[in-house]
């Protein structure tokens, strides 16, 4: 892939990777289960389609993950609508586009599907998401156990099952993202389990999918490859053979859903150095790629900031400060970081992006274009595009 000649800045998608990722995850699941891609990590269509090839289900949570699913060939009936906070519009649009399967988070999120679907004619099942009591050690985005917007509380669940009636078929138990642990998977799921099994036999709802959500972790622009799980499926299988004796037969279905492990190695950001200089004793490399193109999210402090791994050949250089092109201090990747040595005009690379790059950065902020997308398959350059950002008159409910 690093042969591949790009105009940088460039993010590149090798499908490839998407490929040996998908195996690595399938083979570490428990058998029979279900996988949804979560859009969020990365909603280019050829991504979304590489996985939905490889049988991938779609977790999304608005409507324009919808539309990218529907586009890259996701069949409805395949898609699971997320989200703590729905529009009736976004979900009466998600049941006329033919989704049958919500997540819901409350009382309120179960009559929203119910009222859409009736307005429709159409018949949908609930997962109704659950925030468990105890959180989950490990993780670096703790959704559970905690106040959250996520999910209705399992004790609320549990204190008042009567408001929650309705097509309820299944639970969704999301607990944490990006755990490389084994051990803490395990435990995570298990957790979900046992609270899934005491939810069900309180509501009497039958539960024909269970959702266990995921949280399987990868190296985010950082050098390294995907942590393995060799001992993950014997382990889940055994606490759900305990618990839901018929999942072997699909009954219900298990499922999991990934977005960061089925991507995130799969991606990189090409660009180029702007400027170097030293400042104060400290040397600095500017780029032209900030938190516009990679970490907006952590650039705004609301993920740890990242320090990339910027790679490219030669002497490294200790102690650099790394800035992006954008008139603010914020645009920062790092303040003390081991560079290359390098000079303007030569390329760097940072690695193992293809999750929560682009689409989870300031791309409108201070009006750059985006880096181009280039998708390489089987070695080749299958397709080079560019997202942009336009504003168009308010014509009609869009
Ligand atoms: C974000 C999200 C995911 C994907 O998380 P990863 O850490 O990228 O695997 C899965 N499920 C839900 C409900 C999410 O919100």
């Amino acid at each position: 892939m690093r042969d591949v000649p790009v105009e940088p800045p460039a993010y590149v998608y090798d499908l490839d990777e998407v490929g040996r990722s998908h195996a690595m995850l399938t083979a570490a699941l428990p058998r029979p289960s279900r996988l949804y891609y979560s859009l969020k990590a990365n909603p280019h269509p050829a991504v979304v389609r590489a996985l939905a090839e490889r049988g991938c289900w779609a977790e999304v949570c608005s409507p324009g993950e919808l539309a990218a699913a529907v586009h890259a060939g996701v069949a409805p009936s395949r898609i699971l609508y997320t989200g703590p906070g729905k529009r009736d519009a976004e979900v009466a649009d998600a049941v006329t586009a033919g989704v049958r399967w919500f997540s819901v988070d409350s009382p309120q999120g179960i009559a929203q599907v119910e009222k859409a679907a009736a307005a429709a004619g159409a018949d949908v099942e609930c997962l109704l998401r659950v925030n468990d009591d105890t959180p989950v050690t490990g993780q670096s985005l703790t959704m559970t156990g905690v106040s959250s917007q996520f999910g209705a509380d399992a004790g609320w669940v549990a204190a008042r099952p009567a408001e929650f009636t309705g097509p309820i078929a299944g639970f969704h138990l999301y607990m944490g993202s990006n755990l490389t642990e084994e051990d803490d998977l395990v435990t995570q799921f298990a957790t979900a389990i046992g609270t899934a099994r005491r939810l069900a036999d309180i509501l009497a709802v039958p539960v024909r999918v269970l959702d266990l959500g995921g949280g399987f972790g990868a190296p985010f622009a950082r050098a390294g490859g995907l942590p393995r799980f060799p001992g993950l499926a014997g382990r889940v299988a055994s606490s759900l053979d305990d618990a839901f004796p018929r999942w072997r037969h699909g009954d219900p279905v298990i499922a999991f859903e990934s977005g960061r492990y089925l991507v995130g190695t799969c991606g990189s950001l090409v660009t180029r150095v702007a400027d170097t200089k030293q400042s104060h004793g400290r040397p600095v490399v500017v780029l032209e790629s900030g938190i516009n193109h990679l970490g907006g999210m952590s650039g705004l402090r609301r993920l740890p900031p990242i320090v990339p791994d910027i790679e490219a050949g030669g002497a490294r250089t200790p102690g650099a400060i790394v800035a992006g092109p954008l008139c603010t201090t914020l645009d920062t990747w790092a303040r003390s970081a081991d560079v290359p040595a390098v000079r303007p005009g030569d390329i760097v690379r940072v690695p193992n992006v293809g999750a929560y790059g682009l689409t989870a950065s300031l791309l409108a902020f201070l009006g750059h274009p985006a880096p181009s997308e280039v998708v390489v398959s089987g070695g080749r350059i299958a397709d080079v595009s560019r997202l942009a950002v336009v504003r168009r008159p308010v014509t009609e409910r869009t």
